[in-house]
């Protein structure tokens, strides 16, 4: 059955009439979470019951749920068809006191989601690119991974998230679905997520990033960048040999982004394979075309992969010659390490228990 949340509210609109309705009905799903149709009390009953025959709430069912000493959690969902993906709850910032108990800051959470099952680009270090691809997931899947994270841990429907699509599957790879969910994130009577909030990360389709930018929808673009030569590039991530670093900076450069903002480049450090000085320079050189920011990450090892985790060291000095030479750079912390939080391993390591 077709999940109410697959629809935007203008397609909602289309269907219910009188069309205000489409306006209760998405403050009930996704401000006021309802479990049910027939909570929406100030719809007529008999509007109730249609939807109730029509329409399911949920396309997903948890399955699992890890969290890890650092507060993050990760969960595992199974789709209508019994297929599994996963999603991460980042907390990034904790509730903050005064002495006489006044909260003065409220908790900010970054969601992580799934936008296919498997995925298609097969890179080196991914558990989820190993497992191959199955099918791109509908707008409803990609929407109900937020709003049942929301609904779980009790985030209230005004706590504005922010959204990155940095779970399972290449989100350019099912650009119509995912360009789909912004939109419907991003919904004032939904979840109110501005798509300023919402990353798209990418492995680098150059031509689909293209399109991206000419929906010009207003969301960030982060890229998997991970190697600054071709060969290195090719050698991770297969799709590096239909688009190239040059094609992927051109794509980056005409990408529209608001002024005061920066794209990000994501790159995955792995022991002697991308971890030196050397490279750091490269990288300092090729991104002084564009206004970047770049995110190391540790490469986070899984059972026989090929790689190794790099030495917190060698991380430091690549991040500290980034710095000075003017390339603002972070390091992502191992968030959920000891949950198994890079993508496709929660999924993984439950198949493997139930084998
Ligand atoms: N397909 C998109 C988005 C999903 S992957 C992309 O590639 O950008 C999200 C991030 O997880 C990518 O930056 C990827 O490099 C990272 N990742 C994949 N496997 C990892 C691993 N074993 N350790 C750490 N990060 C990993
Ligand atoms: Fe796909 Fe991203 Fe994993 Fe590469 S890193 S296989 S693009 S999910």
């Amino acid at each position: 059955m077709t999940s109410i949340l697959d629809l935007t509210k203008e397609e909602l609109e289309e269907k219910i009439k009188p069309s205000f309705r489409a306006k209760q009905i998405y403050q009930w799903i996704y401000q006021k979470y309802a479990n049910s149709f027939h909570e929406m009390l100030n719809l007529p009953k008999l509007l109730r019951d249609e939807l109730a025959q029509n329409y399911i709430l949920s396309p997903l069912t948890l399955a699992k749920e890890e969290q890890s000493i650092d507060g993050s959690k990760k969960y595992l969902f199974t789709l209508q068809d019994k297929l599994t993906i996963e999603s991460v709850l980042l907390p990034m910032k904790n509730e903050q006191f005064d002495k006489d108990g006044n909260r003065i800051c409220h908790a900010r959470y970054t969601i992580c989601i799934s936008s296919q099952v498997g995925c298609k680009m097969g890179c080196a270090f991914c558990l989820t690119g190993k497992s191959g691809f199955v099918r791109n997931l509908n707008a409803g899947e990609i929407t109900a991974q937020v709003l049942f994270i929301k609904k779980l841990n009790n985030i209230s429907a005004e706590r504005r998230v922010n959204i990155v699509y940095m779970g399972m599957g290449e989100p350019l790879d099912n650009l119509q679905n995912v360009a789909k969910a912004v939109g419907i994130f991003a919904d004032l009577d939904g979840l109110a997520v501005s798509p300023k909030r919402q990353t798209i990360s990418t492995s680098g389709l150059s031509r689909q990033i293209a399109k991206l930018g000419k929906m010009d929808i207003g969301v960030l673009l982060a890229i998997s960048l991970h190697a600054i030569d071709d060969e290195t590039r090719g050698r991770l991530m297969p799709i590096n040999k239909a688009y190239n670093i040059q094609s992927v900076i051109e794509a980056v450069k005409a990408f529209p982004i608001d002024m005061r903002k920066k794209i990000m480049f994501e790159y995955l450090i792995i022991k002697n394979v991308n971890d030196s000085l050397q490279s750091a320079k490269k990288l300092v050189k090729l991104l002084s075309q564009i206004k970047a920011k770049v995110n190391l990450i540790y490469f986070n090892p899984h059972n026989g992969s090929e790689f190794e985790r790099p030495d917190e060291k060698d991380v430091a000095a690549f991040a500290d010659f980034l710095n000075s030479h003017g390339l603002l750079c972070t390091i992502r912390q191992s968030k959920g390490l000891d949950i198994s939080a890079a993508c496709g391993q929660l999924k993984q390591r439950r198949e493997s228990e139930l084998a």
